[in-house]
């Protein structure tokens, strides 16, 4: 008899998204000619920088001849031309020591944020933020380490730490002892970002209970305000304590192309339960060549080119754009009295519903009234409640558009 793997079970029904998307279309068809502005779901609109299409092209070109052609790339942990630049332009450049031997790349963070639980022991106690980009919880859950169910889409075994306007989006400590914290920075949903003495208290906090945290950068390029830290690696001891994901998805428009990578460095050490020290990046390498046969060729190509001095001003332009977004939606929406946060250093805007009205209840009324789509921010944990997430990656025109609709309701 197959048995099936029961914490799947475990996971809460109706994830954010689908609902989003049911609610979505049963409105399109009762209401055929509204025109909907989406302003929900978080992905790029605008093209590839050109310099991407060109590495991309010329690589395509070398994969048509015998001489330079290219199968599997060694190691799957990305090619040294690629890791090369990553160590040199995000890193070194920073004023952080990063060895190419710490960079594993990959198709993308959400695997890598999603994967990285399975080399750590079923009995580490999880701490996320909430609201939490869900991928963190429900690999947990899937591996076995959330407990039961608890009501309203928490689980017994996890510790949430709530980030709220008391403590602009940056949760405190937790009050008890956990092992794997997942942070996120600047972040989704919130658009928050952490200063450089906040990181450092975390830090600490690992430092003190040997724990080790998993810092999701993904929208690090985004960053606008001096002083905003862009690595965990910035504070000084994280090396120690602390994994970092990065993605070229929102950075450099990637969400189709697919690339990511992990810093994880040699310091980092997990635990035997006998006390032993282990070398994390040795197990999760063991875990990518096992499980991973690298990113293409191609895309690795493209993902370089982004290093290139063209590449950065091109991207930058892009960014550009989406923040001009976030700074028109922050502007219109302080104009008609909202209360709202991010949009500064993120492109996402986190908008506080008026009257203290549900999140779901204002989603619907968006949509019904002037036909925008949102993400309810209850869909992204208990302390979302109250608030909607507006992403910034759309077209200039059509948030305009959603604006003046805005005025009208
Ligand atoms: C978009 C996003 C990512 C990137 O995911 P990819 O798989 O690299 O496309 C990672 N983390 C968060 C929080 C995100 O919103």
């Amino acid at each position: 008899m197959a048995t099936i793997n029961e914490n799947f079970l475990k996971l809460q029904a109706g994830y954010l998204f689908p609902e989003i998307g049911r609610r979505k279309r049963a409105f399109q068809q009762a209401n055929p000619n509204a025109k909907l502005i989406s302003m929900g779901i978080g992905d790029v609109t605008e093209p590839l920088a050109p310099v991407v299409i060109e590495a991309m092209k010329k690589a395509v070109a070398q994969m048509s001849q015998k001489e330079t052609f290219k199968g599997y790339d060694d190691g799957g942990i990305g090619y040294e031309f690629l890791r090369k630049a990553i160590s040199e332009k995000d890193f070194k450049s920073r004023g952080v020591d990063i060895d190419i031997d710490e960079i594993i790349v990959s198709d993308g963070a959400k695997c890598d944020t999603g994967n990285m639980q399975e080399i750590f022991g079923c009995e580490n106690i999880v701490a996320v933020t909430d609201p939490v980009y869900p991928v963190y919880v429900d690999t947990n859950v899937m591996a076995g380490r959330s407990g039961l169910a608890a009501s309203k889409g928490r689980y017994d075994g996890i510790v949430y730490m709530p980030c709220t306007e008391q403590n602009d989006f940056v949760p405190e400590l937790p009050n008890k002892k956990v092992d794997l914290i997942y942070l996120c920075f600047p972040n989704n949903p919130t658009g928050a970002v952490a200063t450089k003495e906040q990181l450092a208290k975390w830090v600490d906090y690992a430092k003190e209970n040997k724990a080790i945290i998993l810092f999701d950068a993904a929208y690090e390029s985004f960053i606008s305000e001096k002083n905003i830290p862009h690595s965990i690696y910035e504070i000084d001891g994280a090396k120690e304590v602390a994994i970092e994901f990065r993605s070229f998805s929102k950075t450099a428009g990637f969400t189709g192309v697919r690339c990511a990578f992990v810093v994880v460095p040699k310091q980092l050490m997990a635990y035997t339960k006998d006390g032993k020290t282990i070398e994390v990046a040795q197990i999760w390498k063991r875990r990518q060549c096992t499980k991973f046969n690298g990113v293409s060729y191609i895309t690795q190509q493209g993902a370089a080119a982004v290093y290139s001095e063209q590449g950065q001003k091109q991207i930058k332009e892009t960014i550009k754009i989406y923040m001009n977004n976030a700074k028109l939606i922050r502007q219109k929406l302080g104009e008609l009295g909202y209360t709202i946060y991010g949009g500064v250093n993120a492109p996402y805007v986190w908008l506080k519903t008026p009257k203290g009205v549900g999140s779901w209840e204002f989603f619907d009324k968006l949509l019904s009234e002037a036909h925008i789509v949102t993400t309810p921010g209850a869909g992204f944990g208990l302390a979302g409640e109250g608030f909607v997430r507006l992403t910034a990656f759309g077209q200039l025109e059509n948030v305009k558009e959603a604006m003046e609709r805005f005025q009208e309701i």
